[in-house]
């Protein structure tokens, strides 16, 4: 099954957990991030102000989409999406 993700936020980022708890045989997941940064709490951005770093609110970091087999394309936003040639 091959999925792709456009959108590396918060809900998008908590898609991916999920799918790959289902243990789907041959998922090849690939997630498209608009952002240069994997996703982000971006609920408790304002806490960056108050001593929070970017690994503190970074939700999984880079190595958890290699680990998981994630292609994970950052700074590469979607610019169409062509439905019926499912590209
Ligand atoms: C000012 C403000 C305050 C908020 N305060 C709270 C709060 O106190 N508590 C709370 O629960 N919620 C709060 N929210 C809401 C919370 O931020 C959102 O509910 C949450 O971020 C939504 O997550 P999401 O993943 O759906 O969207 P987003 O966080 O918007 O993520 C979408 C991602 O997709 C990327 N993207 C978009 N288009 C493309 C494309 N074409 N190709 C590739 N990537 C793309 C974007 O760059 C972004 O990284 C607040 C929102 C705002 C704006």
């Amino acid at each position: 099954m091959k999925v792709v993700v456009i959108g590396n936020g918060m809900v998008g980022q908590k898609f991916c957990e999920k799918l790959l708890s289902k243990g789907i045989p041959d998922l090849q997941l690939t997630v498209f991030g608009e952002e240069t940064l994997a996703a982000y709490d971006r609920v408790h951005l304002s806490s960056y102000f108050a001593g929070k770093t970017v690994e503190d609110l970074t939700l999984q970091p880079v190595k958890w989409y290699e680990e998981n087999g994630i292609d994970l394309r950052l700074g590469d936003p979607v610019q169409e999406v062509d439905r019926l040639k499912k590209r």
